[in-house]
């Protein structure tokens, strides 16, 4: 479902935007969509013609999770929390942590918080219904 940004050079260009609280993604330059997870080549129509862009942030809540048991030591500190799947309007998805109480459907918005001397990234619910 979810594979965790890793540090592998392909999604380097994803880490290192976080690291500036830029939320980036790939988009196709040919046919013009969005990337889910950064890739060689373009998911939909195969070419290789793929450019990070940054992202505004903006999105839907598509699935929220709440995470009980930590992955890792350093997240033990953070637990209970919920992670949501959200629906960029750029038109990917991306995996990151939200408050309690947001639900699906919800309008969020990309912020940033630094945990463990990472910075990870945190869907708000976003301030102006639209
Ligand atoms: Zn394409």
């Amino acid at each position: 479902m979810f594979e965790k940004p890793s540090s592998s050079p392909l999604a380097q260009p994803f880490v290192d935007g976080l690291s500036k609280r830029q939320l980036m993604f790939q988009r196709c330059e040919v046919c013009a969509k969005a990337q889910t997870l950064a890739r060689y080549a373009c998911q939909f129509c195969g070419t290789e013609t793929l450019r990070w862009y940054e992202s505004k942030g903006n999105g839907k809540v598509y699935s929220v999770t709440q995470v009980g048991r930590a992955p890792s030591e350093s997240f033990k500190a953070l637990v209970p929390y919920a992670l949501a799947i959200v629906s960029l309007d750029e038109g990917f998805k991306l995996m990151g942590h939200t408050r309690n109480g947001v639900v699906i459907g919800d309008r969020v918005v990309a912020h940033y918080f630094e945990h463990d001397g990472q910075v990870l990234l945190r869907f708000e619910i976003a301030s102006k219904p639209e």
